[in-house]
């Protein structure tokens, strides 16, 4: 039988309770009119459990956790993603987590609008919820972490250190991701290692912002010959990579 899931909020270190508070708790506790006795799958601290609902007010609801479950992980992937238009961001970011990923750092690049620009700081907390309640729907243990917008350069400096490091460039027309990623698993790192995919703006990356990813040895891949929104690049790009990881 397929429970719902919940992610919960707070746990106790013996993870033998756990609890949703705010919006999740109001949410279960009115609209759902959930009941003491009540049997879900509840994720506390990344561990998924089979939970008994133990009490039920607007702003709390608390659980007993029962025995852990079976639960999968999350790919080793790191988005960075250039902020654009917010509607299609959001979306990028929603399938993104039910696809996946483990990591999103929205980047300020060159041709990122700026109007857009100057409001991310405070869209950031959207789009965590927008992840936590996507990674609920999709049955995930965990939620991808959504980064404060970071400039290209930092974000570049945060991802150093990861193996596999690939920017989906447009006009890039040879290295696709897809022999990327064969040669990267030829190398028998792939299911290990951990992937870093960028995808440009609406605009693209301007020139300067391409130098920038070769100083720092990232692979320029295509995705082919069609020149996809940012949104449709970033979800190709993560099934693409999905399924190699498998
Ligand atoms: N600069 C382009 C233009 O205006 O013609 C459009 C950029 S595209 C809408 C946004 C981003 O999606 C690109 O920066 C790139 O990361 C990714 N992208 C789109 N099509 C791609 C392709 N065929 N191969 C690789 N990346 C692609």
């Amino acid at each position: 039988m397929t429970r719902r899931r919940w992610i919960a909020d707070t746990w106790n270190d013996q993870r033998t309770t756990a609890a949703l508070t705010g919006a999740q708790a109001a949410h279960l506790a009115r609209v759902l009119r959930a009941q003491p006795g009540q049997v879900f799958d509840v994720v506390a601290n990344g561990f998924l459990h089979r939970a008994e609902v133990s009490s039920v007010h607007d702003n709390e609801v608390t659980f007993t956790l029962h025995e852990e479950r079976q639960s999968e992980t999350a790919l080793p992937l790191h988005l960075l993603l250039a902020i654009f238009k917010f509607d299609h961001f959001e979306w990028a970011v929603e399938k993104a987590t039910e696809l996946g990923v483990a990591h999103i750092t929205p980047v300020l690049a060159r041709r990122t609008e700026k109007h857009l620009s100057q409001a991310a700081a405070k869209r950031v907390e959207r789009w965590r919820r927008i992840a936590h309640e996507a990674a609920q729907q999709s049955r995930r243990t965990d939620v991808p972490l959504i980064a404060d917008p970071l400039p290209l350069a930092a974000a570049l400096t945060a991802t150093a250190d990861t193996p596999t490091r690939l920017l989906l460039a447009e006009v890039e027309q040879q290295h696709t991701l897809r022999a990327a990623l064969e040669t990267t698993a030829a190398d028998e790192t792939l299911n290990n290692a951990s992937i870093a995919l960028a995808i440009g703006p609406e605009g693209g990356w301007a020139p300067d912002e391409l130098q920038r990813f070769t100083d720092a040895t990232w692979q320029h891949v295509t995705l082919g010959p069609r020149i996809l929104r940012a949104e449709t690049a970033a979800i190709a790009a993560i099934g693409i990579t999905a399924a190699l990881l498998q």
